[in-house]
């Protein structure tokens, strides 16, 4: 039995998921949280609906790791550590330097830790992780997957800002996006939906959870994504601006008494979006609610929310010179089927339409009527089969 194990650690925490393959199922599945501390809560779900979870002090992520792998014996899930054949971890900044996934060893580390100065809270834990499974479990194939990588095919005229060249040549000050393992799984599986090689497709990815990115994905290659040198721009997010015109910074800091731009920017990442604008929620499920209910600013914060969406897909088309399919995926994606519709229903120029009855589902769907010009699909994301199939891509 082969068992590839996909990571996802942030500063304090760390996600996992047990999947069995080639099968790709999901064997188990939990998060260490609050590592560091001494009631750290370390919680893993497997089997029918079984649950462990304990409060103990979890001081490091080597640590984090270490009681993973002994837990995941003593609750029976494996048999031994043998089971486990590949570790995949997810990164955030993968830079200029990371086109794909990449098997990792000292170089690797060390270079996802240089590439911190673009992601210095996530990069840096994720390093940490990587050489955490490289003690604790050393022969295994371990890979990282980078949410970059996928837009590194993006032309220059896609990633570079209007800002004096130098920028980019001295800083690497450009476009790198996120998300890619996602827009990746999603585009895919959209042509294998759709019963047409990828190659031959102009795909437009819509991947709306708490973060939310769009990608133009032309011939299987990304070549926009609304995200910018970080995950700050773009859509309307849970807590995130989007676009905003770079005046207002000077504007609002001045007007604020805030002179250190650090603390501006916190705002912009965790205080905007539909939580800002709504003063109700960053949670979509709040926001619809509140609006249903008759509050106007979150009827305007959705409005704002759909707005945007059509907004880049609007570009997309004009990037692309055309579109074949439309993607919907993450938390607000998958599941909000009045947004769906919202987004849809400003389209119908484009030759879009959605079909109710279609519509009504939270699972992988093929969502536009019969025939129509453009094919709107729901599909499910799933980040850690993608990253579970690179392991399996790249196992020596
Ligand atoms: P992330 O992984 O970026 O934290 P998710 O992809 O889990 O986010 O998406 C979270 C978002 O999905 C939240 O805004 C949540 O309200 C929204 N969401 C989840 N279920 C629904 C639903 N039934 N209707 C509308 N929005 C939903």
């Amino acid at each position: 039995m082969s068992k590839s194990i996909a990571i996802n650690a942030g500063s304090s925490s760390l996600k996992f998921q047990l999947l069995e393959m080639p099968e790709e199922t999901v064997v188990a599945k939990g998060l260490v949280e609050r590592i560091g501390m001494e009631d750290a809560i370390f919680t893993i779900s497997y089997g029918e609906d079984q649950e462990y979870k304990v409060v103990e002090p979890i001081l490091n992520h080597e640590v984090a790791v270490e009681k993973l792998l002994e837990q995941l014996v003593a609750l029976e899930i494996i048999a031994s550590f043998d089971e486990i054949t590949g570790v995949g971890h997810r990164v955030v900044a993968g830079g200029e330097l990371f086109k794909d996934s990449a098997l990792v060893d000292d170089e690797v580390i060390k270079q996802v830790e240089e590439l911190a100065e673009f992601a210095p809270l996530h990069n840096k834990a994720e390093a940490i992780g990587m050489k955490a499974f490289k003690k604790v479990l050393p022969d295994i194939t371990s890979v990282a997957v980078f949410d970059t990588s996928f837009h590194t095919s993006m032309p220059k005229k896609a990633y570079l800002y209007s800002v004096p060249m130098e920028y980019y040549t001295e800083f690497k000050a450009r476009k790198y996006g996120a998300h890619g393992t996602s827009h990746r799984f999603v585009a895919r599986r959209a042509a294998e939906m759709l019963g047409k090689p990828l190659e031959e497709l102009k795909i437009i990815t819509c991947h709306l959870g708490n973060g939310a990115s769009i990608t133009a994905v032309d011939g299987g290659k990304s070549v926009d994504t609304s995200m910018g040198f970080s995950p700050l721009a773009g859509l309307t997010m849970g807590t995130r601006c989007g676009d905003i015109d770079a005046s207002l910074v000077g504007f609002l800091m001045n007007k604020l008494n805030i002179t250190d731009i650090n603390e501006f920017v916190d705002i912009l990442n965790h205080k905007s979006g539909l939580l800002g604008l709504s003063g109700v929620s960053s949670d979509m499920r709040d926001v619809e609610t509140a609006a249903a209910e008759g509050n106007e600013d979150a009827q305007v914060a959705l409005e704002i929310f759909v707005d945007r969406v059509q907004k880049y897909i609007g570009q997309y088309v004009a990037v692309m010179n055309g579109v074949d399919a439309i993607v919907f995926t993450a938390g607000i994606g998958e599941n909000s089927k009045e947004t769906r519709r919202d987004v849809i229903n400003g389209l119908t120029w484009f030759g879009c339409a959605i079909d109710e009855e279609r519509n009504n589902t939270r699972k992988e769907a093929i969502i536009s009527p019969e025939g129509a010009k453009v094919a709107v699909l729901n599909i499910p994301t799933n980040e850690e089969v993608e990253i579970a199939r690179d392991i399996e891509r790249l196992r020596k």
